[in-house]
């Protein structure tokens, strides 16, 4: 049972935080796995804005990433999308948007979703205390990734029993990194993302050298 604390009635709120360039179904079941595993009531996936993890490499612009996120979750009743990060104009750091997204939903207890690659990082560098505080933490297995964040396993004995949670999920290997890839490369994206994201990627001709862009987007 996931259900924390009898009596504990608040709205459970999922927290999926991605650069979403693009959004992929990678990204789609794990929020899904997560929301039937923990009986969430809603997700909210969450673009970052600039994203200093990734500078160096081109990211897309906010406006076309929280776009495809918005077109990959809109036939979900209970995934939806938040600007605050792509709104704030710093880079982003979790504990604002959980700050962000609790002044939001005061009510919600929120459950910040996160890749196997990602969940190590994210707990690693921050303020525990505050991150705690905010949301609890649910990583979920991702290929190539080891998700027993062996490091990660002596403080997890110090803390509250529900404060990181970690899920095993479908195994999907897909990236936007190879995602990119294969469009820059003329090869197809079909079915690693949702249809309308393969449409809007085509229409604004994203991921392919500026040179070589056509106005037919083929
Ligand atoms: P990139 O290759 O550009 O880093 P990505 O595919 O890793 O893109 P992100 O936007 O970086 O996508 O990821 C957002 C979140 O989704 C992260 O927590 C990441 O770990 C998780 N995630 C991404 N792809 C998968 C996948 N295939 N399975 C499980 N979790 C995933
Ligand atoms: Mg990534």
């Amino acid at each position: 049972d996931t259900r924390h604390g009898v009596g504990d009635t608040r709205r459970r709120v999922g927290v999926m935080g991605g650069t979403f360039d693009p959004i992929h179904h990678g990204h789609l079941v794990a929020a899904s796995e997560v929301a039937d595993r923990y009986d969430l009531d809603e997700v909210v996936f969450v673009p970052t804005g600039q994203p200093w993890q990734k500078s160096g490499s081109e990211v897309s612009t906010a406006e076309d990433r929280y776009l495809m996120t918005v077109i990959a979750t809109a036939s979900n009743p209970r995934f939806s999308v938040s600007r605050v990060d792509i709104e704030r104009d710093k880079a982003t750091y979790t504990v604002d948007t959980l700050r962000d997204l609790r002044s939001l939903m005061p009510d919600a207890q929120l459950y910040f979703i996160t890749g196997a690659d990602a969940i190590a990082s994210i707990l690693s560098w921050q303020n525990w205390t505050e991150l705690f505080e905010l949301a609890r933490f649910v990583g979920v297995s991702r290929p190539g990734y080891d998700l027993h964040v062996e490091h990660l396993a002596e403080h997890l004995e110090k803390l509250p029993a529900d404060t990181v949670g970690l899920v095993e999920i479908p195994a999907l290997a897909i990236s936007s990194t190879d995602c990119r890839t294969r469009v820059r490369d003329h090869r197809p994206i079909w079915y690693l993302v949702p249809d309308g994201v393969v449409q809007y990627i085509t229409k604004r001709n994203l991921y392919r050298p500026a040179n070589s862009r056509r106005l037919d987007g083929a």
